[in-house]
């Protein structure tokens, strides 16, 4: 994510804000120009491109939950990372509402980053018969209900939102991490699956040199991973444990890691970050000098964000908290990434 400033006087803001903590304006994230502007008091742009256009706060602005901003007299109440609910909890419950409140950060963030790789494009296609959606939603016993994807639609459960039950699956499920951020960017792997390989020869073909034949029984690979576990030696070829199970697993856990390298590349570059260990391996050494999203070689990004990402996991060992990035990305997952970069930068 970048660093965001306020249009009046330039006070620093995070993507979340909805006013100035300095001049106190009105902030507000406009979708086209994918940045947080500031508004005078008739709701006017001070600094959008959309010149002369008055905008209003999405509905959801009123519960605390979103600061994307709409024109005023257009059609939809909702902005687009809004209008992708299709289900939210009952409000009325405020163990819900909290839980709500933090999913829809994490899903605000991960519609930033789809609009920044120009994937949300086909979602306001009336002719995709497949738009992305989100049911966010209670267990409540029922054992049919569980986080996952299934033709567009992202289930998320509202479980997932506590800290608590999220850590006691994470050592359940022996992950190194389990973040909301990392679910949606799983899931929403599953769909971009569909959308750019299924059905696709050329890059069915690209997809099962490097992942694997996904015409592999799903349900019965899934039950094979359960009982037995990972084989001992994952690492090599795989992100996580979790992708070996089956390859779609294997490409969404891909595709979430490739999502976490670039926002993290585009936050360290927004920052300006730099890193010059004091010890003689010049490997180590990084500076982040471009945008990742206009960079079209993906072993660039990832060899200038590696050394950043070993300063944040020993900044973070410094706090006594769990590494930011836990992972070892070999070169066989490397390859993974290159591929699922030109495919969305196509
Ligand atoms: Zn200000
Ligand atoms: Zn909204
Ligand atoms: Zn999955």
């Amino acid at each position: 994510m970048k660093i965001f400033e306020c249009g009046n006087c330039f006070h620093p803001l995070y993507f979340e804000n909805s006013s100035c903590e300095k001049c106190g304006n009105q902030v507000g994230f406009l979708e086209n120009d994918l940045d947080l502007k500031s508004f005078d008091s008739s709701f006017y742009s001070i600094s959008s491109k959309e010149k002369g256009v008055t905008f209003r706060y999405c509905e959801n602005y009123k519960f605390g939950v979103c600061n994307w901003m709409i024109p005023q007299d257009g059609p939809s109440e909702f902005c687009l990372a809004c209008s992708l609910n299709r289900t939210i909890p009952d409000l009325s419950d405020q163990e819900n509402f909290e839980k709500w409140k933090k999913l829809e950060s994490a899903k605000h963030r991960l519609v930033y980053q789809l609009l920044r790789l120009g994937l949300l494009n086909s979602n306001s296609n009336p002719e995709n018969p497949t738009p992305l959606l989100f049911d966010f939603i209670a267990k409540q016993g029922n054992p049919d209900i569980n986080t996952g994807h299934q033709n567009g639609l992202i289930t998320i459960l509202l479980s997932e939102a506590d800290s608590v039950h999220r850590e006691f699956m994470r050592k359940q499920m022996s992950e190194q991490y389990r973040t909301l951020i990392g679910h949606f960017r799983h899931e929403v792997g599953h769909y971009y699956w569909d959308q750019l390989i299924a059905g696709q020869e050329d890059e069915l073909q690209g997809f099962r040199k490097l992942f694997g034949d996904e015409r592999l029984d799903y349900g019965q690979a899934l039950q094979n991973h359960y009982q037995n576990g990972a084989p001992t030696n994952w690492q090599q070829n795989y992100i996580s444990q979790y992708a070996t199970a089956h390859p779609w697993e294997d490409w969404a856990e891909t595709w979430a890691h490739y999502l976490h390298i670039m926002d993290m590349s585009e936050t360290a570059f927004y920052f300006g970050l730099s890193v010059q260990p004091l010890i003689k391996e010049s490997s180590l050494k990084g500076k982040i000098s471009f945008d990742p999203y206009d960079i079209q070689q993906f072993d660039k990004i990832y060899k200038t964000w590696a050394p950043v990402s070993f300063a944040i996991n020993s900044l973070n060992r410094g706090m006594g908290i769990p590494d930011a990035y836990p992972f070892v990305v070999s070169a066989a997952v490397l390859d993974k990434m290159i591929f699922i970069h030109r495919l969305v930068s196509q």
